[in-house]
């Protein structure tokens, strides 16, 4: 390769594979004491290659400067703005990362024996307690490993409830602002979705709900604060109508960043939730992992939990429960994400409840403080005063100007584009997240303010943004129909 000047912001880097050369080793161990087997005696025959297959060969010192280059292009909550909606990208306090790294955390095996683990074991009741408490309900399940596995758990808890009391009820309404994993959940537990839907203003439409309730329902799902970042303040009349006709109200909790210490799901009437820990009691969660989704339920649905629960015994100690009947039986190995519920524990006892109350206020504050000082120039369809995140249609049709051209630009001001074209199409999804100073939240505002300008005046650099990226605009088609995710020799 010929010598070229490099900046942070040049082509693309150079695979693992172009590095380095033949004989370049990234470590270097000592010479191997065990006699060596002749390969075609190891290895059937119809699996040995002729050729072994051309991995890199690459030296420690440039196989760390690859991948230190690498993260440097990743996008990170810690550097940067990232107002991604329905998401959460907020900050995650550093003291969650020490106590998940405890060695007498960090370190445990889950075959160790109760009487090793009795620290962790109170860790994770105490958790429960605290979820359970924070939502008004009686019992919490910690096992499910996110989001969407704690819909389906809730799910299926709610179909064997129907089931033991010989009901046949297979069909689950959810209204169109639920997110996309409502309906899905309900598909994976083999449950027809109906829709339900929504006023202008965002909120249910009780009518319809009226209409479509009856004796088939198993329950509502409804994702609250909503996808449109409305908080829908029928929730005890929309328990009522279910609970009338024998159905029960799952709701989706993972946008309580906009309501903790200030409404309790269980108050209003909801049977089942989940939580997203990962969003609201911070864990990182980008690029799709990890997480945790706690289950919280009622009295009533106790006994059909995922099997075992965690108690505690009169004598103190804390131990599993595997004598439940009625259960669902296991929805995951072992018990759980359990760094992901270390941090959540953390962070609930970190801040307190007036602590959790302020998350909330602040998260509320910051998305309605966004939202007005845009709101002259990015129409916002639903009318507020909004959860903690907002939706925004861009209307520059007439300079061929599209919410996708808004997110290409922001990356050129470093800050990550929001959430697009959903729930509604062509919005912009915006949820600024209760860590983000006023200056950071002023910023962000004059950026977007900027570029309604330009969208006005100079669409062309919209258009053909990124411009100050490694890598510039992608063709997104070619991208998704013609995938080519592997390096190949030339
Ligand atoms: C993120 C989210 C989910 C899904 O959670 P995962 O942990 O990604 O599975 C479900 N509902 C809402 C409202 C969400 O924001």
């Amino acid at each position: 390769m010929a010598a070229e000047p490099v900046t942070q912001t040049s082509k693309p880097l150079p695979t693992l594979f172009e590095l380095g050369g033949p004989g370049a080793r990234g470590t270097s161990l000592p010479d191997t004491d065990v006699p060596k087997v002749e390969r075609s005696n190891a290895v059937p025959a119809h699996l040995l290659a002729d050729d072994p297959p051309p991995l890199p060969q690459v030296g420690e010192l440039d196989v760390v400067r690859h991948f230190t280059r690498l993260s440097h292009r990743v996008f990170s909550i810690d550097e940067n703005f990232y107002p991604l909606g329905s998401c959460t990208m907020k900050y995650n306090p550093r003291v969650n990362e020490r106590v998940a790294a405890l060695p007498g955390f960090a370190h445990l095996h889950p075959y160790q024996d109760e009487a090793d683990v009795q620290g962790m074991l109170a860790l994770l009741y105490e958790l429960k307690r605290y979820l359970a408490e924070i939502a008004g309900l009686a019992e919490v399940c910690l096992a499910p490993a996110a989001g969407a596995h704690g819909e389906m758990t809730g799910l299926m808890i709610i179909d064997a409830y129907h089931r033991d009391r010989g009901q046949d009820r297979r069909i689950v309404l959810a209204p169109d602002s639920a997110h996309g994993t409502n309906p899905a959940s309900c598909t994976i537990c083999s449950l027809d979705s109906h829709k339900v839907v929504s006023r202008p203003d965002g909120r249910v439409d009780l009518d319809d709900l009226r209409r479509k309730v009856d004796d088939h329902t198993a329950a509502l799902m409804i994702t609250n604060p909503n996808t449109c970042g409305v908080f829908d303040d029928q929730i005890a009349d929309i328990a009522d109508i279910l609970h009338a006709k024998g159905a029960l109200l799952y709701y989706d909790g993972a946008n309580m960043n906009a309501s903790l210490g200030v409404i309790r799901p269980g108050d209003v009437g909801v049977d089942v939730m989940h939580y997203n820990t990962h969003k609201t009691f911070s864990t990182p969660h980008g690029g799709g992992g990890p997480g945790a989704g706690p289950v919280g339920v009622t009295e009533k649905l106790r006994p059909y939990l995922p099997r075992p629960t965690l108690l505690r015994r009169d004598d103190g100690t804390y131990g599993w429960n595997y004598d439940m009947p009625k259960s669902i039986g296991r929805v995951r190995s072992f018990y759980g994400q359990i760094g992901v519920l270390v941090r959540a524990y953390t962070y609930i006892r970190s801040l307190g409840r007036d602590g959790l109350r302020r998350v909330s206020n602040r998260a509320v504050l910051n998305a309605n403080y966004v939202a007005a000082r845009l709101k002259e120039r990015y129409p916002l369809p639903f009318p507020g005063p909004y959860a903690h995140e907002f939706i925004t249609v861009p209307q520059f049709e007439d300079q061929g100007i599209t919410e996708r051209d808004f997110a290409k630009r922001l990356l050129d001001y470093g800050i990550h584009p929001p959430t697009m074209s959903w729930p509604i199409m062509h919005c912009l999804m915006i949820e600024p997240s209760e860590t983000e100073s006023l200056a950071s939240l002023d910023r962000f505002c004059e950026v977007m303010l900027e570029m309604a300008d330009e969208a006005e005046h100079h669409p062309e650099r919209l258009r053909s943004a990124p411009h100050n990226t490694p890598i510039g605009r992608l063709d997104e088609v070619a991208a998704n129909r013609k995938p080519n995710v592997r390096w190949k020799p030339e």
